[in-house]
């Protein structure tokens, strides 16, 4: 997608610190930390938001909770705990336009969000 920075990102056109890479997925240190630990998973396909998620386009998302018990674990946070926050839209404050959770843990979060 032109000018999507995430698709730039899956194309190493703009270096992001990676902590895993397969086929389908990246998984990504955000480059704004608002905990210890704060990584963004995406889809490598270009999907705008949760609500361009079909059931065609479907199994990249199992395929990413399938995956973020591997990735809290390389991160050291599976067991103390992590939050997964996924933004869509105006109201949620979506910034960047291609699906992504955030994945944040290190420390004790507070609920609820603002
Ligand atoms: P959103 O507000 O859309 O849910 O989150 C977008 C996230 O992407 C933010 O946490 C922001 O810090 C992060 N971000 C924006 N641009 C870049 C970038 O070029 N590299 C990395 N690693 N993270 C980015
Ligand atoms: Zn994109």
């Amino acid at each position: 997608m032109d000018g999507c920075i995430f698709c730039k990102i899956v194309d190493k056109q703009i270096p992001s610190r990676i902590v895993y890479e397969d086929d389908s997925i990246l998984a990504f240190h955000d480059i704004d930390p608002k905990a210890p630990v704060h990584v963004l998973v995406i889809p490598k396909q270009h999907i705008t938001s949760i609500n361009e998620v079909t059931q065609e386009n479907s199994q990249v998302i199992a395929h990413i909770f399938a995956t973020m018990p591997k990735i809290a674990q390389q991160l050291g946070i599976k067991d103390s705990g992590y939050r997964v926050v996924v933004n869509c839209g105006k109201d949620a404050g979506q910034a960047v336009n291609h699906l992504h959770y955030h994945v944040l843990g290190g420390r004790s979060l507070t609920w609820p969000p603002g």
